[in-house]
């Protein structure tokens, strides 16, 4: 699974993360942040972290 998040609601990225697969999940930032159309999965603004979990 991947999660694309702001840095508002990384934490709760996290823990959805964690809850899905109790392994520690990956977080990355991401670069060049204003030419990616990925939005925060919980309020919709820009995301600027991918939390993942595979
Ligand atoms: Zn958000």
């Amino acid at each position: 699974m991947k999660i694309y998040c702001c840095a508002e609601h990384v934490e709760l990225a996290l823990d959805e993360a964690v809850d899905e697969q109790e392994t520690a999940p990956i977080l990355e930032k991401i670069e060049a942040v204003d030419k990616q159309p990925f939005t925060c999965g919980y309020c919709g603004e820009l995301a600027i972290y991918i939390v993942a979990n595979e």
